[in-house]
Parts: C-alpha cells; sequence; structure tokens
C-alpha cells in the first residue's frame, strides 16, 4: 500500500477495513478528493446489529469534510451494503458521518456549521 495514503487513512482515524484508494489534489477548484475503498469482509446490520457478509456497494457519494488548509476538502465513496438474514439488503452506517449527512462528524462538529444552521 502507498505510504502516503496509509497515512491518510490513519489521519483519518479509519480501521483496516477502509483504504486510501487515492489523494487528488486540483489546484483550480481549490479542493482536495480523498476516495475511500471498502476492502470487504465482514459487516456489522445497521438495523439489528448482527454480523453480515457484504451484498454489493452502493452508487458513489461524496461527504464535505474539514478543510485542508485554505482547499475544500471531500471524502468520496461507495458505501457497502450488507445482506443481512433479518433484514434483507441494508446499507452500513460509515464511520465517518451519520446517517444520511453531506458532512463527516468531523465537519459537524465545528461551531461554525452551528452557527451556520442557526442563521438558515
Ligand atoms: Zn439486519
Amino acid at each position: 500500500m502507498n505510504e502516503l495514503n496509509n497515512h491518510y487513512r490513519m489521519l483519518l482515524g479509519l480501521d483496516e477495513a477502509w483504504l486510501v484508494k487515492s489523494v487528488d489534489l486540483s489546484m483550480e477548484s481549490k479542493r482536495v478528493i480523498i476516495a475511500l475503498e471498502h476492502r470487504g469482509g465482514r459487516l456489522t446490520c445497521p438495523e439489528r446489529g448482527i454480523s453480515c457478509t457484504r451484498a454489493d456497494l452502493a452508487p458513489e457519494r461524496t461527504w464535505r469534510h474539514l478543510d485542508t488548509m485554505q482547499f475544500e476538502t471531500i471524502h468520496q465513496a461507495r458505501t457497502p451494503r450488507c445482506a443481512c438474514e433479518k433484514c434483507g439488503i441494508k446499507t452500513v452506517d460509515v464511520p465517518w458521518a451519520g446517517k444520511h449527512s453531506r458532512f463527516t462528524l468531523m465537519f459537524e462538529a465545528l461551531p461554525f456549521v452551528v452557527f451556520r444552521h442557526a442563521a438558515a
């Protein structure tokens, strides 16, 4: 594994179930895109907490993360879906964001986000 990508994985606090596939820097759009990939293995059903096998991967989506210096930083990933024997196919929770959120947990923890929501 690329050492820099592995450093990014550790900086993001992700365990080895996730791989940092690439970190792309766009000088033009002042943006850093961190592409994450689920490596497979057992998953936990989000409804019942049962251990399941992976069914497939949901379509790619993005989450806004904390800026890297002055660059907007985006997580990009296909969330794994589990094949739960009780509930069927379910999209699992990702470690960096709450359900249905477009922002990472770290981004949401920033006070300025609270002010922005309050002003809206
Ligand atoms: Zn289930």
